[in-house]
């Protein structure tokens, strides 16, 4: 089967990295002229999507120049050795905080081990490549590469985690947020518009982090981020205002909770009925249950996110 794949503007196409699901977790391909980078790696499994991908468009592997992963989660990172494996010479750019990572992943395996299980890690993630370090590139803020004359250029958007930045395509003047804008998935699009998310998986959500990112973000006052879960949305101040709502809302359920036995589990469920909730305002065409299947996901792992969060408070508060 050929891969999912959307071509956007500016040479940009985006291809459905299969991750669980079509259309949850998406890859993008770049091209400018004869040479292309690969924004986000989806996992072991996506890699010869990518490939297809690039072959459909006049692409050879040797003419993919950067590998770039917003951040070292592994629906996000984990097919970036196999891809610079496959393709000789591309280069890794990859945030300061998480080359070492990328270099020698078995601390990234375990502690992915530990938030899914190691069952539903191989059958999700595959094996995972290390990438040799001389053909890693770190990328500080504001660091810029030129693709054909095409620059990024990328910033340090903490606050979901501490290894992530964006990257500012100059030429589309659109940004590949990673998770940093939010989750905002096209078949629970709404009458009216895009609905749209904070994620605050474990381990390094930070919330007032995310909203000086978002901030950071809308200040480039670019006309689109590409969200890796999933696709293009035009960069208007409402969805921002929903987002940051969103990591407010997220915030006082967890505080709220934060003395209930099992915390988890009661955070969790109320965080699925609060984004069910806002779906129903949003007019959504989706029925409750597709709601509740396709984001209980999401709403555990921001669950455990914020119970992480809060042991982090409550050790600084002691
Ligand atoms: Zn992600």
């Amino acid at each position: 089967m050929p891969p999912r794949t959307i071509d956007l503007n500016d040479n940009i196409t985006l291809v459905d990295a299969e991750y669980q699901y079509p259309g949850l977790a998406a890859t993008y391909i770049v091209r400018e002229g004869d040479a292309a980078a690969i924004i986000e790696t989806g996992t072991t499994h996506t890699v010869p999507m990518i490939l297809a991908a690039l072959e459909a468009r006049g692409l050879s592997n040797e003419q993919v120049q950067y590998v770039i992963p917003t951040h070292v989660h592994l629906d996000h990172a984990c097919g970036a050795g196999a891809l610079i494996e496959q393709c000789p010479n591309a280069r890794l750019v990859i945030h300061p905080r998480g080359a070492r990572h990328m270099i020698d992943p078995s601390k990234l395996v375990a502690g992915t081990i530990a938030v899914y299980g190691e069952e539903k890690f191989h059958a999700l993630y595959g094996d995972l490549v290390p990438v040799p370090e001389e053909r890693v590139i770190e990328a500080p803020d504001n660091f810029e590469i030129s693709l054909n004359q095409r620059i990024f250029r990328f910033l340090d958007t903490p606050g979901h985690a501490l290894h992530h930045f964006s990257v500012h395509d100059l030429e589309s003047n659109g940004v590949f947020t990673g998770d940093t804008f939010g989750l905002s998935y096209p078949n629970l699009k709404t009458p009216a518009g895009p609905f749209i998310f904070a994620t605050t998986t474990p381990v390094q959500f930070d919330p007032e982090q995310l909203h000086a990112s978002i901030d950071r973000l809308m200040d480039l006052k670019p006309d689109y981020f590409y969200l890796t879960h999933f696709g293009r949305v035009e960069a208007r101040q409402e969805l921002a205002d929903q987002l940051k709502t969103s990591i407010d809302d997220f915030v006082n359920i967890a505080l709220q909770e934060k003395k209930t036995p099992n915390r988890v589990q009661v955070i969790a469920s109320r965080i699925l009925d609060y984004l069910v909730a806002g779906l129903e305002t949003m007019e959504c065409n989706c029925s409750e249950d597709d709601c509740r299947d396709w984001l209980a996901m999401d709403a555990d792992l921001n669950a455990q996110g914020l119970d992480v969060w809060l042991n982090r408070l409550e050790k600084q508060r002691a």
